[in-house]
């Protein structure tokens, strides 16, 4: 999160995970404490193999910039893939680096490599927030549509269009984190003691709550 010269928030859409596991991580890292574990070490080696395989598997192809990808896709029926696709969003103050972009005529796939068998909430949060950044900086006249993949094993776990309910539940996340970054509104703790559990902030966390030892 950055607050510019006018006062606003801009957010990194990679938070919207953060958020939707524990707003109380989130404020952590929004106070400059980031504390990277091994999986995050080793998600960013895996994510840059990734990227470098592609680049070495499509080095002789034409480069091609979305807005182009998309009027071709649309008049020509060809289609586009890119990795690492930078992102951002004027209206909604959003910035973000997306997985996989594969746009063709039947419509533009947003998709998420996860370290994750389960597609859970606060990854799809993730996904519709990109979704929705994508659709206001490009609006292009064909279907979003999300999907999360299983980032070791490449199977698709989740995927859904991108409707209007989802452009909604979006909006209200977007909405409360801007508020929570301008300090609208407090940073609220997980309700569920097994992310406090496994959650690398335990050790300075005064809301972490304790699971009760059973005999
Ligand atoms: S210990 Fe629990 S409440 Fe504290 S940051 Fe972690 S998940 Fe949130």
């Amino acid at each position: 999160m950055r607050i510019d010269k006018n006062g606003e928030s801009w957010l990194s859409i990679s938070e919207f995970n953060i958020q939707s596991y524990c707003e109380v991580q989130l404020k952590f890292i929004w106070k400059g404490i980031k504390i990277k574990t091994e999986q995050m070490i080793k998600g960013s080696k895996i994510h840059n193999e990734k990227f470098q395989e592609f680049k070495e598997l499509t080095k002789d192809l034409e480069d091609v910039d979305i807005v182009n990808a998309i009027k071709r896709a649309i008049e020509k029926q060809e289609r586009f893939a890119g990795r690492e696709i930078f992102i951002v969003s004027p209206t909604f103050r959003l910035i973000g680096k997306i997985d996989v972009v594969e746009i063709g005529p039947e419509g533009i796939i947003i998709c998420d490599d996860k370290p994750v068998k389960y597609p859970y909430l606060s990854v799809k949060s993730q996904v519709a927030a990109y979704a929705t950044a994508f659709k206001d900086r490009y609006r292009p006249p064909l279907n979003i549509y999300m999907m999360i993949k299983n980032r070791d094993r490449g199977n698709i776990i989740w995927e859904d269009v991108f409707s209007q309910e989802w452009l909604d539940f979006s909006l209200e996340k977007i909405n409360r984190m801007h508020e929570l970054a301008l300090g609208k509104r407090d940073f609220e703790p997980t309700a569920n003691p097994k992310k406090c559990l496994t959650c690398s902030y335990r050790n300075i966390c005064d809301k972490k709550i304790l699971i009760p030892f059973s005999t």
